[in-house]
């Protein structure tokens, strides 16, 4: 079974549209992340996602249950941490886990249980009687994570969960998500930070202007989108016109030529002109575009250009 079905999804705020026709689906167990430049709508998308926003068009189910329709069981499928701390200045992070914890009429002895392991497994547990006013913001927000999950969500929704935070913080938090992932949970996250990306998600949706111009495993988009380079070095010399036939991207650069490819036809039929030549090479060399190059590539696109 799918864990989230997005269809036809669209936001407006006034006359401006945030969200234009989204749809993607995730299994059980994905870990996806929400990539997109600032005003992209990934809070918007995740807000929609989580059940806080409102007023959207198009469709969303969570474990077979319509967001909307059948929000009460959403919410208990779903851990939430959103944009901003969903918890209680005046009180301890202890107290703030017993409070979150007791909306979901947990027996007691579960309360406490989780409460100990999740303070635990986000570095708080020896902080657990400070009240959370006292803390620095990266402890808010383990704190704040550890809160969401009180009720063992299957599926674990966060807000650029690691923005702004100092490095301990940032690591506990990841190895949380990472340990919960491996369990088995899903886990959809917002953030800016490719490395993050490769670091832990399977799946990344890439959202540009409320449009979401890539959808896939990490493997997926880089196969087929970015672009790559071939390097060749050659003894001879070479005519300024040999190598830009048949539509490909072919740059000379003294004794060398940069070919620029997507697919492995392009590559095909660039290793076939070179075969072709009878040049001798001296040198060949190929890079793999990377993950930030195809980021970038996707979302230099204005709104009006969209
Ligand atoms: P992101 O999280 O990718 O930075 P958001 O989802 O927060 O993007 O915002 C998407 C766009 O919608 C932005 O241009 C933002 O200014 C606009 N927006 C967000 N929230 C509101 C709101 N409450 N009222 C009006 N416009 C909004």
């Amino acid at each position: 079974m799918n864990c989230i079905e997005v269809k036809g999804l669209s936001k407006k705020y006034g006359n401006f549209q945030s969200l234009q026709d989204v749809s993607f689906e995730i299994k059980i167990g994905d870990f996806l992340a929400i990539l997109g430049p600032n005003g992209a709508g990934k809070s918007t998308l995740m807000k929609i996602i989580s059940t806080l926003l409102k007023g959207y068009s198009g469709k969303v189910e969570i474990c077979g249950y319509d967001i909307e329709k059948d929000s009460k069981k959403v919410r208990e499928k779903i851990g939430i941490v959103p944009e901003n701390f969903l918890l209680y200045d005046k009180l301890s992070a202890w107290e703030n886990m017993i409070f979150f914890g007791g909306l979901y009429h947990l027996p007691r002895k579960v309360l406490f249980e989780r409460a100990e392991r999740f303070l635990k497994s986000v570095e708080m547990w020896d902080w657990r009687n400070k009240k959370i006013k006292e803390f620095s913001f990266g402890m808010k927000q383990r704190v704040n994570i550890a809160r969401a999950f009180m009720n063992d969500p299957d599926v674990i929704l966060l807000d650029e969960p690691t923005a702004s935070l100092d490095i301990k913080s940032a690591l506990a938090i990841k190895n949380l998500l990472k340990e919960v992932n491996g369990r088995g949970k899903t886990v959809i996250f917002t953030t800016h930070i490719l490395k993050e990306v490769e670091e832990m998600a399977n799946k990344v949706a890439i959202l540009n202007f409320g449009n979401l111009v890539a959808f896939g495993t990490l493997e997926d988009l880089s196969k087929n989108l970015t672009e790559k380079t071939l390097t060749i070095e050659v003894e001879d010399h070479l005519q300024d016109d040999l190598f830009s036939k048949n539509g490909l991207k072919a740059q000379k650069i003294g004794q060398k030529v940069v070919f620029n490819y997507t697919t492995t036809q392009e590559l095909d039929m660039i290793i076939n002109m070179i075969a072709q030549s009878n040049l001798s090479l001296k040198s060949i060399n190929s890079s793999k575009g990377d993950f930030d190059r195809l980021f970038l590539k996707l979302t230099d696109k204005g709104r009006d250009k969209n």
